[in-house]
């Protein structure tokens, strides 16, 4: 059968470098700016990589390698740099509205392993920094974020820019069980800390919660005091969503790891890849306690950057 659209694509990119049992590939995207539903927060989407390394055996983005006929599992193994990432940026959002809010990473890990090489994310944020009154969010799992502290402080100068942090759990060995090749809890709330100290906006999100592993009010209200202690501002955090194609690798991790999970976890997922709205209704008001409890907020945060929009004719008329 002829291979159509991305699944062309990808048989046909370029094979950068095999390390590992990972690959990685170069692949000619058309476009970065990705336009979400109506009701999500942000407006647009970047995501520098198809694939990801750390492997979470959560992950929702699987699906995104089943569009190329790969296998869930080859989602971590598989990784597809997007070829001239910044130049398609730097057009793309001349045709953008500048209050769209834009969130960096919401698919793949814009920190993951592959960027130490190709630096797409380092290349996007360095657009960014020559725009004025934008609002950025990134969302990573990695403390290679500190590699461009200061190019994020220059990009906050100018823009609203805030930075999110994922910790699932303070417990080193579950994160390793849950995502086995992330930085460790430890180092990313390490990470928290000196973007904090730095003057940058983060927060933390606890997400996904995941029923009978993370969700006990214990654990998060551990999680929320860590993060307040290093700096975070925001804390928010939903349950589990679990499509198919994260089925086919959470349900036979959970036969292993958890087994006395397992039967719960396919009757809560059997008939949709969302929890009920009891269980999600319950875990918000959990977490609201606990935001409020340690003084975080939901976000975003606004906050007026050094360089105003309306200086602009100013400073580069
Ligand atoms: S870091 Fe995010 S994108 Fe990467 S495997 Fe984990 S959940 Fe998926």
């Amino acid at each position: 059968m002829a291979l159509v659209g991305i699944a062309r694509l990808a048989a046909q990119s370029p094979l950068l470098e095999a390390k590992r049992a990972v690959q990685y590939f170069e692949i000619p995207a058309r476009s970065i700016l990705n336009k979400t539903k109506p009701h999500m927060p942000f407006r647009w989407t970047v995501n520098p990589y198809r694939g990801c390394e750390f492997g979470c055996k959560y992950c929702y983005a699987r699906y995104t390698h089943e569009f190329m006929e790969m296998a869930p599992e080859e989602f971590e193994d598989q990784i597809y740099a997007k070829a001239a990432a910044a130049h398609l940026l730097r057009q793309e959002l001349a045709r953008t509205d500048r209050r769209d809010a834009i969130a960096i990473g919401t698919a793949t890990d814009p920190y993951q392993p592959a960027e130490r090489r190709y630096r797409l994310t380092r290349s996007i944020l360095e657009v960014f920094a020559r725009e004025r009154g934008r609002h950025i969010g990134l969302i990573t799992k990695s403390d290679l974020i500190l590699r461009d502290v200061d190019l994020l402080r220059e990009v906050a100068r100018a823009n609203v820019l805030s930075i999110h942090l994922t910790i699932t759990t303070l417990n080193a060995r579950l994160a390793r069980l849950l995502e086995p090749r992330a930085p460790r809890p430890d180092l990313r709330l390490g990470a928290v800390r000196r973007l904090a100290e730095a003057g940058l906006v983060v927060g933390v999100n606890p997400n996904p919660i995941m029923p009978g592993i993370t969700d006990s009010e214990r654990a998060l209200d551990r999680l929320a005091s860590a993060a307040r202690d290093a700096g975070a501002v925001t804390f928010g955090g939903g349950p589990l969503f679990l499509m198919p194609s994260a089925q086919k690798v959470f349900f036979p991790f959970l036969e292993r790891e958890f087994p006395a999970l397992a039967p719960r976890y396919r009757e809560l997922y059997a008939r949709s890849a969302y929890l009920g709205r009891d269980y999600k209704t319950a875990l918000a008001a959990r977490v609201r306690a606990i935001r409020e409890r340690h003084g975080l907020t939901s976000g975003p945060v606004e906050y007026r950057p050094e360089i105003q929009v309306e200086e602009q004719g100013e400073l580069f008329g």
